[in-house]
């Protein structure tokens, strides 16, 4: 428990505090010592709570806060207070309860019935029971109240149930409640509504929804890419270079994905000059070694190994990485024989292992790594923010 729950709990206990006595209890308590404090309703229970509080035994505490309420509970701050404080520890059976009871009130200010609304929603959200959430948070907005919250909650139930329509129809209102700008989250909902309908039928037509991904996100590398992909799937390799080549304008952090595409669409127009000039272009960028070791092994085909070497040579003097080093330690294998040639092979084996295992991708937000790409980072769930990690073990 951080201090700021402690906070909470000590602040929640006081009005049950007040309203049980310790008010008018106090004098007296002075006096006759805690036992006697409470008169008819005040508990020592409270003191021996808060002192397990104080000597950081949280477990204890709640413990002994849920029997006092148990025995004395009128307070509802401190129902709202000690509900959310459960499930922050993950015990939401829990939280559940003391919010189910709280809305089941008759007495309760609508004001203190929609806060127990909107915490009972979170308590479901939390164990997965999205349906009962969502007809909370769709009651919240019907009464007009925590509006914003509860439009951001139903986004993300809705990305949770991959229901894109409703992501995308309560991103928009969420947009026009908080005025944030959510166009590049709205791209992801349609690219993956695109990806649902293909994975049911790998020949749906989706082209209309990238174009409206693109639309709301000119930015959106995904769509490009699902572009590329379906065009190169149907045999439109001039459409595929097309759309890969916006993505040099979108994020260049992404030109790791769009290299070994763009080789491919190349070769099979058989347009080698072509994809050697792009790619040079791209390498001019100098965002990230795959357009350099791609060039790099088109001119080893075309012009020779020799011309290839030095041309990572230059580069690596420019931006040194493992994967440049591994190249140019290749080149060099081809002509080094006897003892030079074990050096060469110890330090290749030494190079691969430096960048063997490491993650490919990292999240900007979080910091999650991982070996796959992801367009929604697994660990925060934000959207767009795993890119493929640059630097010397890198890119
Ligand atoms: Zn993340």
């Amino acid at each position: 428990m951080g201090p700021e729950e402690l906070f909470l709990v000590v602040v929640a206990l006081l009005p049950v505090a007040a309203a049980s006595g310790w008010y008018f209890g106090r004098r007296e308590a002075m006096r006759g010592g805690l036992e006697r404090a409470g008169g008819s309703t005040m508990s020592p229970d409270y003191f021996r709570g808060l002192n397990y509080l104080l000597h950081d035994r949280p477990d204890k505490a709640i413990e002994v806060f849920l029997k006092v309420l148990e025995v004395e509970a009128d307070t509802v701050e401190t129902h709202l207070a000690l509900g959310s404080l459960f499930r922050r520890r993950g015990e939401v059976d829990r939280a559940i309860r003391i919010h189910q009871n709280l809305v089941a009130r008759p007495t309760l200010e609508a004001s203190q019935r929609a806060l127990a609304l909107l915490e009972l929603g979170l308590d479901y959200m939390r164990s997965g029971l999205f349906d009962r959430a969502e007809s909370l948070f769709a009651e919240l907005l019907d009464i007009g109240m925590y509006e914003q919250q509860a439009l951001r909650h139903l986004v993300d139930i809705y990305q949770q149930e991959q229901d894109w329509d409703k992501a995308i129809e309560f991103s928009r209102r969420l947009e026009a409640a908080t005025g944030e700008n959510l166009n590049s989250v709205r791209a992801h909902f349609l690219c993956e509504k695109a990806q649902a309908e293909l994975d049911h039928n790998p020949r749906a037509d989706v082209q209309e929804l990238l174009d409206q991904a693109l639309s709301t996100d000119r930015k959106c590398v995904r769509a490009s890419l699902m572009v590329a992909d379906l065009s190169f799937a149907k045999g439109e390799y001039e459409r595929t270079i097309q759309a890969l080549k916006k993505v040099e304008h979108q994020d260049l952090d992404f030109l790791p994905e769009v290299v070994p595409r763009l080789i491919k669409a190349y070769r099979a127009v058989e347009r080698i000059d072509d994809l050697c000039d792009y790619l040079a272009s791209l390498a001019a960028l100098r965002a990230g070694i795959s357009p350099v070791l791609a060039l790099a092994e088109l001119t080893a085909e075309r012009v020779g190994e020799e011309v290839a070497k030095r041309y990572i040579i230059n580069e690596l003097k420019i931006r040194p990485t493992i994967r440049g080093i591994d190249r140019l330690i290749d080149y060099a294998l081809t002509n080094a024989g006897g003892e030079s040639r074990e050096d060469l092979l110890l330090l290749k084996e030494t190079a691969l292992r430096l960048i063997a295992g490491k993650a490919s991708y990292k999240c900007g937000n979080c910091g999650f790594a991982g070996r796959a790409m992801h367009w929604q980072c697994p660990s925060c769930k934000s959207w767009n923010t795993v890119k493929p990690i640059h630097g010397i073990e890198g890119e």
